[in-house]
C-alpha cells in the first residue's frame, strides 16, 4: 500500500465529498433514532497541511482554503455549515492548518445515540486515527480489510446509517471490486445509504459502476435510489493530477438533490484551476 491521503487532504475532491458526507448526518440527525457510520476505508482522521505531503501535493490550497474564502449565499453558507464548522473548530485561531478526514468530520456529527466503526489498514494511518479518537467510546477503528469488513458489519444494528466506500484505487481492479463488494453490502443491507466514492477519469469504468450500482439499487424491494454527482475543476491530462471526482450515493435523503443544486453552482468559480469548474449531477440509468 502505497496511497498517503496526506497528499490530498483538504484536496476539491474530499470538499465535495464532505460536503456530502455532512449533509447526509445532518438530515439523519432530524430523527431521534440512532444511525451508525461505517467508513471503510477510512484514512489517519486529522491532516498536519503544514507536513511534508501537505505542502507537496498543497491539494488544499485549491480546495478548502478556497472554500473558506468563497463569498456564498445565504442558503449554501447554511448548507455547508456543519462541514465547515468542523474544519473550523480543528483550527481555532483562524489559520487552516489541520484538516479532519472523514471519520473526524463523522465523529463530529454524533449524537450521543450515535456510532462510528473506522476501517483503516496501513498502520501508521490507523496509529494517527486510533490517536485521534482516543477515549471515543463512540468511535471504533478497527485493523479490519474494508472490503471484507463491510459486509459483515450490516446491517447495523441501529438499522439506520451510512456507508462510505472511498478506496485509494491503487489496484487495477478496484472499480470491479467496488461493485461485487456494494453488492454484498447491499443485499444484505438494502435501506442503508451509501455513498460511494471514485476517480473520475476512465468514462468506461465509471459509467460502468454507476450502471452496476444503479441496476442493483433498482432492483431491491422497495427500489432504492442513486445519485450521481461528478464535480471537474479541469480538463483532464492522463498523467496528471486527478480533476474530477465521482460520487455515488444510494438511498440518498430526499432532500440532497435540491440542496446540491443550490450548492454546486456557487462552488464552480471558486474550485476551477484555470476557468470554472463543471458539475453533474443525475441519477444514473440502470
Ligand atoms: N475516507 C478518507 C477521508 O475522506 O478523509 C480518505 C481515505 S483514503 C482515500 C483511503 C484509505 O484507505 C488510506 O488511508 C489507505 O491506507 C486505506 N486502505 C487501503 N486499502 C484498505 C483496505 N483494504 N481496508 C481498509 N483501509 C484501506
Amino acid at each position: 500500500m502505497n496511497y498517503r491521503h496526506a497528499f490530498h487532504a483538504g484536496s476539491f475532491a474530499d470538499v465535495i465529498k464532505h460536503i456530502v458526507l455532512a449533509r447526509i448526518l445532518t438530515y439523519l440527525q432530524d430523527k431521534p433514532a440512532a444511525f451508525r457510520v461505517i467508513d471503510t476505508h477510512a484514512g489517519a482522521g486529522l491532516y498536519d497541511l503544514d507536513s511534508d505531503e501537505a505542502r507537496r501535493g498543497g491539494e488544499w490550497l485549491t480546495g478548502i482554503a478556497r472554500l473558506l474564502q468563497a463569498r456564498l449565499s445565504n442558503e449554501s453558507a447554511a448548507l455547508t455549515k456543519p462541514y465547515l464548522d468542523i474544519v473550523r473548530a480543528f483550527n481555532p485561531k483562524g489559520e487552516l492548518k489541520i484538516y479532519p478526514g472523514s471519520p473526524l468530520i463523522a465523529r463530529g456529527l454524533l449524537r450521543p445515540q450515535d456510532r462510528l466503526v473506522a476501517c483503516e489498514l496501513e498502520p501508521k494511518a490507523r496509529k494517527a486515527l486510533i490517536d485521534a479518537l482516543r477515549r471515543d467510546e463512540q468511535a471504533r477503528v478497527v485493523d479490519l480489510d474494508g472490503w471484507v469488513a463491510l459486509p459483515a458489519f450490516v446491517p447495523p444494528k441501529e438499522r439506520r446509517g451510512l456507508v462510505l466506500i472511498d478506496p485509494p484505487f491503487e489496484a487495477k481492479d478496484e472499480f470491479e471490486r467496488l461493485g461485487e463488494v456494494f453488492s454484498a453490502a447491499f443485499a444484505k443491507w438494502p435501506t442503508g445509504i451509501y455513498v460511494i466514492w471514485y476517480p473520475a477519469k476512465n468514462r468506461r469504468a465509471t459509467d460502468m459502476l454507476a450502471q452496476t450500482v444503479a441496476r442493483l439499487a433498482a432492483a431491491a424491494k422497495p427500489p432504492g435510489k442513486c445519485l450521481r454527482l461528478e464535480f471537474s475543476v479541469a480538463p483532464q491530462a492522463d498523467s496528471a493530477a486527478l480533476t474530477s471526482t465521482g460520487l455515488l450515493i444510494v438511498n440518498p435523503p430526499y432532500t440532497l438533490h435540491g440542496e446540491l443544486k443550490t450548492i454546486l453552482p456557487e462552488l464552480e468559480i471558486p474550485l476551477g484551476q484555470g476557468g470554472a469548474a463543471r458539475f453533474r449531477l443525475e441519477a444514473p440509468k440502470p
